[in-house]
């Protein structure tokens, strides 16, 4: 039987965190500079993830999505997808900034990876430097088209948009996407963390429709189109034919109603909400002196205690600061 929440909402997704290390700098995640990495031998080893994944298989898990941090730094990903794969999990997504995809795409669809997410928030090379203060957007582009030939489908692009830095970009990042068949979703900028530009630059998901209107025919979807929060919309003009995007939108319009997730970051918190910093600790079930049957025991009563506080909606807004200490790439976005 599934895990359920207070307000009876089934848990049957679970992101897991790999890593907090990343090779970009994104505004909106971290800082430049000054950022505390966590030590290596608190990250969980893929033994230990493995044991949380057997448990949430034995009740309903239907996906696991695998972040960080920049989860291709992790090494062994693709190992651990087979073992996640044979533990039962159909489904297994990645989301990526796309850096290390010339290497690992086929790898990675070989290993069993069904689902791919790649952050892409530019078309424009002095705009990816500012946001992800990296210099190699081609690098990213072949990224994605290493992944295509690799044979995935239906790739999804998650853009944050921000005031003053890539908001003259919305109508070309939806061009693009449609082109090359990708399915770009316009993810709300959330105040998550200290350190990062968050403030005045947030562009609500509203604005982002609004524009797009004035450059083509823009209508709401009734169909959803995937496991997540994301409201679709089609947008066609005399370029492009109609294509679907995709508005996550945290803080204008919340969705936490039909929220089936939880979070493990990658030293194993159990996070049952991402604006909330409150975690159950797994690490130390996991490394307790006990057998196999009672680390699961342990680990199940732990999701209930999660779950039985999980709030019923966050707390984000326009006009306050951010919501949580924890930074993205520290919790896993
Ligand atoms: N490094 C990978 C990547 O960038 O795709 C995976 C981790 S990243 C934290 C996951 C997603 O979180 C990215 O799509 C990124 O755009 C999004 N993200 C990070 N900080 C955010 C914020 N403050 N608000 C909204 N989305 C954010
Ligand atoms: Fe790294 Fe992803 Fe955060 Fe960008 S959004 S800094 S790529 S973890």
């Amino acid at each position: 039987m599934a895990f359920v929440d207070a307000f009876n909402r089934s848990i049957t997704y679970l992101r897991i965190s790999l890593t907090d290390r990343c090779n970009f700098r994104c505004v909106y995640c971290m800082p430049d500079e000054d950022i505390e990495w966590i030590p290596r031998e608190k990250i969980l080893s893929f033994e230990e993830l493995e044991l949380i994944v057997s448990v949430f298989a034995e009740h309903g898990l239907k996906r696991i999505r695998l972040t960080g941090g920049e989860p291709l730094l992790r090494k062994g990903i693709c190992d651990l997808i087979s073992r996640f794969r044979q533990l039962g999990v159909d489904e297994i997504a990645l989301t990526t900034n796309a850096f290390l995809l010339p290497k690992f795409a086929k790898d990675l669809k070989n290993a069993g990876l069904t689902h791919l997410n790649v952050s892409f928030d530019t078309l424009e090379r002095e705009v990816f430097k500012k946001i992800s203060r990296n210099k190699n957007l081609d690098r990213v582009l072949d990224g994605l088209k290493a992944a295509t030939d690799a044979g995935f489908e239906n790739i999804k692009l998650n853009s944050v948009i921000i005031r003053g830095i890539n908001d003259h970009e919305i109508l070309n990042l939806v061009t693009f996407a449609a082109k090359e068949e990708h399915i770009l979703r316009f993810i709300e900028f959330m105040p998550i963390g200290s350190g990062t530009i968050w403030g005045k630059t947030a562009v609500p998901v509203g604005e982002i429709r609004q524009r797009l209107s004035e450059s083509g025919m823009l209508r709401a979807e009734q169909q959803s189109l995937g496991f997540g929060p994301a409201q679709y919309w089609t947008f066609s003009n005399d370029e492009i034919k109609a294509t679907p995007v995709g508005f996550i939108s945290a803080l204008s319009s919340c969705f936490c109603d039909d929220c089936n997730r939880i979070r493990i970051t990658p030293t194993g918190g159990l996070r049952a909400c991402l604006g909330d910093d409150r975690e159950e600790d797994l690490a130390g079930l996991l490394r307790a002196e006990v057998g196999e049957e009672k680390k699961k025991s342990a680990i199940e009563e732990c999701v209930h205690r999660a779950l039985a506080t999980k709030k019923h909606t966050h707390s984000f807004a326009f006009d306050k600061g951010p919501s949580t200490q924890k930074r993205m790439h520290a919790i896993g976005g």
